[in-house]
């Protein structure tokens, strides 16, 4: 079942969206050599609480942290752990919460210190293809026209694009149906209308498209072991241009202050 929303609802997961775009501009301030990701994920808890929201990933279908912290070679669902970040680095950083009723959604990946060319491109190039994906969002196209941007994007770029994890629809529930594949073909799957509330999140590798499972039941990472990168927008199907939700403006304002 898809549930369309109405104005008064995408507000609110706009409301919830920003928020979560305000707690990642918050944890950036931290991100340096030496930081461990759990430092990051209490910044993010505390900071989600005290602006009387629920961390959306806490506790969900068991998950232990508020943040969601996935270095190098993990793609996504890394558990926050004591092992300091170090110069050359790149950390994803996924970040849900609960205000309200309505979930937000959103991740963006964060470079320590100085990281290589090729790491830098791929995250331009990860960050292209979910632009590229929000241009598709709109009435009357298809879920497999976001799929194909994403794809022939970082395709092009000779990326894997990973099958195993995908983009979703978003609102009361955090995960909601459709689907978001970042492949796909055009003019194929669910056609989109005005009120469907999607998040949109390229996970793209730098090698090959396998992923693994780590024995923690979680982390996902390359099978190649070669960085992933992953970024992540919640959007709202309008006629004509998404409206996008989520905002990376707080984030780089703190990166830009930084270098
Ligand atoms: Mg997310
Ligand atoms: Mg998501």
């Amino acid at each position: 079942m898809i549930f369309y929303k109405t104005r008064e609802e995408i507000e609110r997961i706009r409301i919830s969206s920003l928020l979560v775009g305000k707690t990642l501009a918050e944890v950036a301030k931290s991100i340096k050599p030496g930081v461990s990701t759990l430092d990051l994920d209490k910044v993010a808890e505390e900071f989600i609480k005290d602006h009387g929201a629920v961390p959306g990933f806490l506790g969900y279908g068991g998950f232990p942290n508020s943040l969601c912290t996935s270095v190098n070679e993990a793609v996504v669902h890394g558990i926050p752990n004591n092992k300091p970040l170090v110069n050359g680095d790149i950390v994803s950083i996924d970040c849900g919460v609960l205000l309200d009723e309505f979930y937000g959604d959103s991740a963006y990946t964060f470079e320590v210190g100085e990281v290589s060319k090729e790491v830098k491109k791929l995250l331009d190039v990860t960050k292209e293809c979910l632009n590229l994906a929000i241009e598709q969002s709109c009435s009357g196209n298809r879920i497999g026209d976001i799929g194909y941007a994403v794809q022939n994007h970082a395709e092009s770029n000779g990326y894997g694009v990973v099958r195993e994890l995908v983009g979703h629809g978003l609102g009361r529930s955090l995960h909601e149906k459709p689907e978001v594949p970042n492949y796909g073909r055009r003019g194929r799957g669910h056609k989109m209308k005005p009120g469907l509330v999607l998040a949109i999140e390229p996970m793209i590798n730098l090698g090959t498209k396998n992923v693994v499972q780590l024995s923690d039941g979680w982390t996902i990472v390359t099978k190649d072991k070669k960085p992933s990168a992953h970024f992540e927008h919640d959007v709202a199907i309008m006629q004509g241009k998404a409206e996008v939700l989520s905002s990376f403006e707080e984030i780089e304002k703190v990166l830009n202050n930084k270098s």
